[in-house]
C-alpha cells in the first residue's frame, strides 16, 4: 500500500508541480521521451516577398476575442522567421497519450467522433463546466485531410456550440478559402471545449483535462496536416511551452501528421500586420497537401 502524505509534503509536491508547470512543463502524465516524435522537418518556406500579400485580408479587422494577451507579448518579442533559413531543432517535449493503433476506416468515423462525444458527455471533469452555456465538440469533415486546432471558444462559440463562428471564425474561414478549400472540408476543434471566463487562457489543469478527448478526435480524424492556432494550441499538443517564433515556418510531426504552428486569428484580427505571415505559414500547409492557392477572380 503507498503511504498516504501529510499536508505539509503535499502542499510542497502542488507548489514543485506549479512551478515546472510555469517552466512549460506542462503534462506530467505523459512520458518524457526524446525528440524522435517531435523532430521538425527543414521545409522551404515561402518569402514574405513571395507570399500573396492580402489573401487574408477580406476579413474584418478589429479588437479580437478569445486569446490572452500572452500571443501579444510572444508577438512583440518576435522576429520575421519567414524568408530566414530554417533550422532543424531536435527537442526534449512530453509525449501525448498513446495514439490509437491504425487506422479508423472512413466510414466509421463519424461514429467513432459521436462515441467520443458521448464519452465526454455533460462533462464536469473541470472547473470550466461551471461557466460554459454549451460544450463545443468540434465540427467539420470526420474525413478531413486539414485539421485547425485553437484554444478554446469564446462568447459566439459558447452560444451556438460550434468552434470559430465570431469574427475570428470569420477570418478562419476567409483562410480557409484562400486555401482553395471550404469550411465544411476541414474538422475544427480547440484545446479545451468549454468557454474559459473572460475568454482567458485555460489554466494547465484545465487544457490537461479537456486534451485527451482531442488526442481522440484527432486520431479518428487522421488529417494530414494539423494547423495549431495561437501558443497555447500548440502547447499543448506538442506538449512544451515555447514562444511561436520557435515553432512557426517549419513542419512538425505529430501523431502522424504534419503539425502546422500559425498565429490564432483573433491575433489577427488585433495585428492585421502579421496575417501575411500567417498566409506564409498556410502555404507551408498548402505544400504539405499539394494544394495550390486559386486564381483570384
Ligand atoms: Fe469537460 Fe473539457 Fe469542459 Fe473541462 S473544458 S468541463 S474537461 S469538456
Amino acid at each position: 500500500m503507498p503511504r498516504a502524505l501529510d499536508s505539509n509534503t503535499r502542499d510542497a509536491l502542488a507548489e514543485r508541480l506549479k512551478f515546472y508547470r510555469d517552466l512549460g512543463l506542462t503534462d506530467f502524465y505523459r512520458r518524457p521521451v526524446e525528440a524522435a516524435s517531435a523532430v521538425t522537418r527543414e521545409i522551404d518556406a515561402p518569402s514574405s516577398e513571395s507570399v500573396a500579400a492580402g489573401a487574408v485580408s477580406a476579413a474584418p479587422n478589429g479588437p479580437g476575442s478569445g486569446v490572452a494577451a500572452q500571443d501579444s507579448a510572444v508577438q512583440a518579442a518576435q522576429p520575421n522567421l519567414i524568408g530566414e533559413e530554417p533550422t532543424i531543432k531536435t527537442r526534449k517535449v512530453f509525449s501525448a497519450p498513446p495514439q490509437i493503433a491504425g487506422a479508423v476506416p472512413v466510414e466509421e468515423r463519424a461514429a467513432a467522433l459521436q462515441a467520443i462525444r458521448e464519452d465526454l458527455g455533460d462533462c464536469t471533469r473541470c472547473a470550466l463546466h461551471k461557466g460554459r452555456n454549451t460544450i463545443v465538440f468540434g465540427v467539420g469533415n470526420p474525413a478531413a485531410r486539414l485539421m485547425f486546432v485553437g484554444e478554446g471558444p469564446g462568447a459566439d462559440e459558447d452560444a451556438q456550440g460550434e468552434p470559430f463562428v465570431g469574427r475570428a471564425g470569420q477570418l478562419l474561414n476567409n483562410m480557409i478559402a484562400a486555401m482553395g478549400l471550404k469550411r465544411e472540408e476541414c474538422y475544427i476543434a480547440n484545446i479545451v471545449k468549454c468557454r474559459p471566463p473572460g475568454n482567458r487562457t485555460p489554466e494547465p489543469d484545465e487544457a490537461n483535462t479537456c486534451s485527451p478527448f482531442l488526442f481522440r478526435q484527432i486520431d479518428v480524424v487522421r488529417p494530414q496536416v494539423l494547423v495549431a492556432l495561437g501558443a497555447t494550441a500548440a502547447t499543448y499538443l506538442l506538449g512544451a511551452r515555447q514562444p511561436l517564433a520557435g515553432l512557426r515556418g517549419r513542419i512538425h510531426a505529430f501523431r502522424g501528421t504534419s503539425l502546422i504552428v500559425t498565429y490564432h486569428p483573433a491575433f489577427l484580427l488585433r495585428d492585421p500586420r502579421q496575417k501575411k505571415e500567417a498566409w506564409a505559414d498556410l502555404q507551408i500547409a498548402m505544400k504539405e497537401l499539394g494544394l495550390k492557392a486559386p486564381a483570384k477572380a
